[in-house]
């Protein structure tokens, strides 16, 4: 049984560890966007480009996803990153929306 010594100095540790795991670990540790959040849905995306309906989102056209949008905010070769829509969320690099807008 660990002391009340030992507990206070494992989490005067924690912070700094979480700090040296670097912003991939901490990004990785942000919530998932899931097709069925209501602000996903009111912009039609897709974790999977590839399963994006043409007759629902005419605009889509193949090779758009998250990756090469101007709003992702994630690194090239991330499995997911940030987006200027989603405050707190990651999309998939692979995903897609309506709100697609070709990265510069
Ligand atoms: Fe992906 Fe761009 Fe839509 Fe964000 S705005 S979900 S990065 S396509």
């Amino acid at each position: 049984m660990p002391t009340r010594r030992q507990l206070l100095q494992v989490l005067r540790v924690l912070p700094a560890a979480a700090l040296l795991a670097g912003p991939r670990a901490r990004a990785q540790e942000a919530d998932l966007l899931k097709e069925s959040d209501s602000e996903a849905l009111a912009v039609d995306y897709h974790a999977d480009a590839a399963r994006v309906d043409r007759s629902r989102s005419p605009q889509y056209e193949p090779g758009q996803t998250c990756a090469n949008c101007s709003l992702f905010g994630g690194e090239a070769g991330d499995a997911s990153g940030g987006c200027g829509l989603f405050f707190g969320k990651q999309v998939a690099a692979i995903g897609w929306c309506k709100a697609w807008e070709k990265k510069a």
